[in-house]
């Protein structure tokens, strides 16, 4: 595994460097889903502190067994239920899921309840295929428009996952629409200077990602190994 992070850490500075951008734009989340927290704790020793769940629960119960380190940072990157939202609020550092207006509504409940605030991303489901969680590209301006009013959420940027694809090229051109489409609604969002956060690229495809502008790639089997079951 640790050689494997380590490949994959230089695979990303070499894509960066290719697109002429610096590695330090990237960042990695460590997709841990259905790994062990002591897994997530030897990566966490190389220095690695941005790790990836898809489900609440799962990313709860490791939080809790690793909350001895305060460094760490939890991405939700999968789909949240609404009567979810409540166990993540303050214990997220960026959830990339976000979709619609109902969980906007009950998360920025949440948060106003424990006065917290919190970083997310807008899921937009560029595939435009069978993928069930996502905005259309083509609502996303109105959903932005409707969620910007619940100002405990941070809108920070976009999240996507790319059509399957045996060929990471063919994929290349869902990447580059991302791009042109956060530059689109940048000021529907909530951004500092570095521009909008684009989360996109997963293990068999984020070289091409980063070439086309990712700030945030989610990797999980590349570094962990292959899932025996899918989380
Ligand atoms: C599992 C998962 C990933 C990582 O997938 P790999 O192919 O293992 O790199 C990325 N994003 C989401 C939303 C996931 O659920």
């Amino acid at each position: 595994m640790l050689e494997r992070y380590r490949e994959i850490t230089g695979r990303i500075e070499d894509a960066a460097r290719r697109a002429g951008r610096e590695p330090s734009e990237i960042t990695l989340v460590a997709v841990s889903k259905t790994f062990p927290a002591d897994e997530i704790r030897r990566v966490h020793e190389l220095g690695h502190v941005d790790f990836g769940e898809n489900k609440v629960q799962e990313l709860t119960d490791k939080a809790d067994e690793l909350g001895d380190l305060p460094d760490i940072r939890w991405h939700m990157i999968g789909h949240l239920q609404r009567n979810k939202a409540k166990d993540i609020v303050a214990r997220v550092d960026l959830f990339h899921a976000l979709d619609s207006v109902r969980l906007a509504r009950k998360l920025h409940a949440r948060l106003e309840m424990e006065d917290e605030h919190m970083d997310c991303l807008v899921q937009v489901n560029i595939s435009g295929e069978d993928s069930k969680y996502g905005v259309p590209a083509r609502k996303l301006e109105s959903l932005l428009d409707e969620i910007g009013r619940f100002d405990r959420l941070r809108l920070k940027g976009l999240m996507t996952l790319a059509s399957p694809a045996n060929d990471p090229e063919e994929v290349r051109s869902e990447f580059a629409s991302m791009r042109e489409i956060a530059a689109g609604v940048e000021k529907r969002l909530k951004i500092g200077e570095n521009g909008p956060i684009l989360s996109m690229g997963m293990s068999n495809d984020f070289e091409v990602a980063i070439e086309e502008g990712a700030t945030h790639v989610r990797i999980g089997s590349a570094i962990f190994g292959p899932r025996t079951y899918d989380g």
